[in-house]
């Protein structure tokens, strides 16, 4: 997906992955977006730096992202998942 993608495009492009594949990090209530592909869990308190992005196979980064929620993949689906929003158009 090309980075200059607007806040709308990146939106659209989450919530067409979502209907396409059901339940996932992409249409669940806790997920924040930060790209197309990836994004934060808000559902648990933030974590340490290096632990942010394991999920998404990062590990030994050279730079200390800092504490923050978890990334995870759009694809990822947890027990703990939520939609209660209206459905997109
Ligand atoms: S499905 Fe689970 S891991 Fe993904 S955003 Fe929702 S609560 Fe977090």
């Amino acid at each position: 997906m090309p980075a200059g993608l607007t806040l709308n495009a990146r939106q659209r492009a989450v919530d067409a992955f979502y209907a396409e594949h059901g339940p996932c990090c992409a249409g669940c209530d806790w997920w924040r977006y930060v790209n197309s592909v990836a994004g934060e869990c808000t559902r648990t308190v933030p974590v340490a730096g290096p632990q942010r992005f394991a999920m998404l196979g990062i590990e030994g980064a050279s730079l200390d992202p800092g504490a923050g929620h978890i990334m995870t993949p759009r694809d990822h689906l947890c027990g703990e998942f939520k939609d209660e929003s209206p459905c997109p158009d």
